[in-house]
């Protein structure tokens, strides 16, 4: 980038970027689709995926998901979101994840991990904050900045505003059903345990719970290739002292 370029530029790329904050950890990052459209497309990449997979029988286990998704969800001031909760029934894949616009699914190969009521807060709770932080769409429009360039980023956004945004959809629709599971930073991973604690602190959950859930799955990490959610979720110790850190904070939450 030319000094002129960046002179002219990078101004308007902070000021765009300064439009979006993440909740809770006031975080200024770029995102250029509107979360109206990011509902939109964790819709119809949710019916992708649901219509792949097998929804588990077992009702109380699908109770237990719904009753910890509502109890986060009514705490998570996100009146625009469609949530929906369901398990599949997939005891190989220790997984979960939640799309754009509150959709959410757990896969019963993690419950021996989460093993209560508390443990499934934490991971669900970790997976509604992406979600919420809209790590998904900062990707793709940190992805669309890498692509572009950030000068010629902010020449589209200036001359063709309409255009450009459609150009992020386009690589943020094609990224949210080919890549929901893509790993997210570790920022956005740090950042998604800070407020997953937090969410999970305001539903009335003991956010303590969040060190013993990832001392499980760093166990569980032990021998072979480790389950799914590990390749995207390092459960490593500086994880963990980072999320005994954050306790007093999430704590600060809870309901009095
Ligand atoms: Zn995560």
């Amino acid at each position: 980038m030319t000094p002129l370029v960046r002179r002219l530029f990078l101004p308007f790329l902070a000021a765009l970027a300064a439009c979006q904050t993440v909740p809770y950890t006031k975080r200024s990052h770029l995102v250029l689709v509107s979360e109206g459209e990011e509902t939109a497309l964790g819709e119809s990449a949710y019916g992708d995926a649901l219509a792949k997979a097998t929804l588990s029988n077992d009702a109380e286990a699908t109770a237990l998901v719904r009753r910890v998704g509502q109890r986060i969800a009514a705490v998570a001031d996100k009146p625009g979101f469609k949530w929906e909760f369901n398990l599949i029934d997939d005891p190989k894949t220790v997984n979960a994840w939640c799309l754009p616009g509150g959709k959410v699914a757990v896969y019963s190969g993690i419950l021996p991990i989460t093993q209560d009521e508390n443990g499934l807060a934490v991971v669900m709770g970790h997976e509604i904050a992406h979600a919420l932080a809209r790590h998904g769409s900062e990707r793709m429009s940190q992805g669309l900045l890498a692509q572009l360039g950030g000068a010629a980023l902010g020449a589209a956004m200036a001359s063709k505003p309409e255009a450009t945004q459609q150009l992020a959809q386009q690589a943020y629709g094609a990224g949210a059903t080919v890549g929901v599971l893509l790993p997210f930073s570790r920022a956005q991973e740090s950042e998604a345990d800070r407020i997953g604690l937090i969410l999970i602190a305001k539903a009335g959950y003991e956010p303590g719970a969040a060190v013993d859930f990832w001392g499980r799955m760093s166990k569980a990490a032990g021998g072979g290739g480790g389950p799914e959610f590990l390749r995207t979720h390092p459960a490593d110790d500086k994880r963990i002292a980072d999320i005994q850190s954050r306790l007093p904070e999430a704590r600060g939450y809870l309901p009095k």
